[in-house]
């Protein structure tokens, strides 16, 4: 599966989406709650059928409106809802929550069913009342194609972000496999947090740009301007988009710099050793900056890449000792402590950098992971 995304640009029938939204939160809303008060009521859960009948049923009678709801995104709600609580039966997943109506942000539409596409103008099929009935609305939108989709489309999405854009997400079963040319070359990398944000086994290191660092200033300013404006005013919705847009740059820079990392990665070697992060160990200790490294996000989209790429990437778990041993004569330093950024070994004599010392031991733990 692959997902496609395309930004709408603006254009007036973009309000009629985001009223759209605003239905299907009340319908989300709705269902929610229906289950947590048959929940009190001693009934027994009502599964995706059931919503469904029930949602029927609340069309013919109490409420009318819901009938101008495109009835495959409703079906998709429903089955989010379903798969939700599923999950938490299954204790895969906590209590499924009640989402509050800005943070509702995604419908999708199933197969071919209520849209439809042709070149970079998708049609999407509302219902209104006409002349005592209930007719088909088909609302066109234009999206900005700025790439080809491949492969056969499974479903399509429309999001809203908090910055108010819209965007809309094609949905392929498109595998992406590029094969790149073998180098031979194997290197393990080491995460840190004090000097570099990689370092690599051949001794190089990659410092990471710190966005959310560098916006700060910027952040406290636009913060300490939202503060000032009244709750819900004309201005502080506009505060409120620019402190959105900012944050959207910041973590469309930071996603920017781990592709490119990753990528560099991928052409230049076979295999890639990582250790396992102890990520919530690290946040307690490190706080902020940790969120900004965004670790995680970056192991991700290396994950991804290997596979389109057919690299390997080994993951060495979190217990093996890759900082005290010595790469070269593997004497346990035990008096290393985190302050020490040289040391020199006592057995061999050889001087090591910390942390090109730890990327040369997770290489080597590495390759012998199966
Ligand atoms: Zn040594």
């Amino acid at each position: 599966m692959k997902t496609y995304k395309y930004p709408f640009g603006h254009q007036s029938n973009c309000i009629r989406i985001g009223n759209l939204f605003d239905d299907m939160w009340q319908v989300h809303e709705y269902f929610h709650k229906w289950q947590r008060q048959r929940y009190k009521d001693g009934l027994p859960y009502a599964n995706y059928n059931a919503m469904d009948h029930h949602f029927k049923e609340l069309k013919r009678t109490t409420h009318p409106h819901w009938r101008s709801l495109p009835s495959q995104a409703v079906q998709q709600e429903l089955m989010r809802i379903d798969n939700a609580y599923e999950r938490f039966f299954d204790k895969l997943g906590g209590r499924p929550k009640i989402k509050r109506r800005n943070k509702f942000k995604s419908i999708t539409f199933p197969g071919p069913a209520g849209w439809k596409l042709k070149d970079n103008r998708v049609t999407i099929s509302f219902r209104k009342w006409e002349k005592g009935k209930w007719r088909f609305d088909r609302v066109p939108y234009t999206f900005h194609k700025h790439r080809q989709w491949h492969g056969c489309i499974r479903h399509i999405t429309i999001k809203r972000d908090a910055c108010g854009d819209y965007w809309f997400c094609i949905t392929t079963d498109y595998t992406d496999m590029k094969r790149l040319p073998t180098t031979g070359e194997s290197v393990g990398a080491d995460f840190g947090m004090k000097d570099a944000y990689l370092t690599l086994s051949t001794g190089e290191k990659k410092h990471h740009p710190q966005p959310l660092k560098h916006s700060l200033k910027k952040l406290r300013t636009l913060n300490k301007a939202l503060s000032r404006k009244q709750k819900g005013s004309n201005g502080w919705w506009r505060c409120v988009r620019a402190l959105a847009r900012l944050h959207r740059k910041v973590s469309n820079q930071r996603k920017d710099f781990h592709w490119q990392l990753a990528t560099e990665l991928c052409k230049r070697f076979d295999t890639i050793a990582i250790e396992t992060l102890n990520l919530d160990g690290m946040k307690r200790l490190w706080g902020r900056k940790v969120s900004d490294l965004a670790f995680y996000q970056f192991v991700e989209i290396l994950k991804y890449k290997c596979r389109k790429h057919k690299r390997l990437l080994k993951q060495v778990g979190q217990w093996t000792a890759t900082t005290k041993p010595c790469s070269d004569c593997g004497y346990t330093n035990e008096n290393l402590s985190l302050s020490d950024r040289q040391w020199t070994c006592p057995d061999c004599g050889s001087h090591h950098d910390r942390d090109i010392n730890a990327a040369i031991n997770i290489l080597r733990a590495g390759i012998a992971v199966p």
